[in-house]
């Protein structure tokens, strides 16, 4: 039975977790959010001896996509995602860069590929649906793994917290009921990782989480 992999290449000034997803048999993959520090996730993955076969994007933040573009091009892969509704900060990335005054080579990308909720994805014989979970961003996507009970969650969740919703199109009420109605439903036993800090498990969010508490 193969085995889903993951390593994270913490990447930005923002410590984003660009994440390696690949099957342990094969050795191939996708990079999921690459966000910057292109030559670090290349290293990652000679390292570890990956083939990959496509980018995946969660979101469209300078973090999240800022290297897509310079990663396809050395990699010739597809860009995929995210939601449509994210195409206004793709195109805007390099503003976002300013904006922050963030240091290093971010560019706008364009995706081969737009997703929608009830996509799927597949890494081998693993299949992802796409869960269109918006709120943090507009467009946010999330990969779930039903089999492996495995999600990666982007800015959505995190171990202790929840997406910020003061960038340009978030919106704190929608984030809530995207987590409320398409996030928690998936199962306490779902782990995740996120694109930023240490991955966590969907019950133990919803028990302990304190954004997560009180009346639903
Ligand atoms: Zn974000
Ligand atoms: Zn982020």
């Amino acid at each position: 039975m193969a085995r889903l992999a993951a390593e994270i290449v913490p990447v930005t000034p923002f410590q984003q977790n660009c994440c390696l997803l690949y099957d342990a048999d094969s050795l191939r993959g996708v990079v999921i959010d690459p966000g910057g520090d292109v030559p670090d996730i290349r290293q990652a993955i000679d390292r570890l001896g990956l083939t990959i076969e496509a980018i995946w994007l969660t979101h469209g933040h300078l973090d999240h996509a800022g290297g897509a573009m310079a990663l396809k091009a050395a990699l010739g892969v597809e860009l995929i995602g995210p939601h449509a509704a994210d195409a206004p900060l793709l195109s805007r990335i390099e503003d976002q860069a300013k904006m922050f005054g963030v240091p290093g080579a971010f560019a706008n990308a364009t995706p081969d590929r737009w997703l929608d909720d009830g996509d799927s994805l597949a890494i081998g014989t693993h299949v992802f649906e796409v869960i269109h979970a918006p709120g943090h961003a507009p467009g946010h996507v999330v990969f779930y793994n039903r089999e492996a009970g495995f999600l990666h969650a982007g800015d959505v969740l995190f171990a202790g917290s929840v997406g910020r919703t003061d960038l340009p199109g978030g919106d704190h009420a929608t984030l809530m009921a995207t987590i409320r109605d398409k996030i928690l439903p998936l199962g306490d036993e779902v782990g995740f990782l996120c694109g930023h800090g240490p991955g966590s498990r969907i019950g133990a969010e919803r028990r302990t989480n304190p954004f997560l508490q009180g009346p639903a």
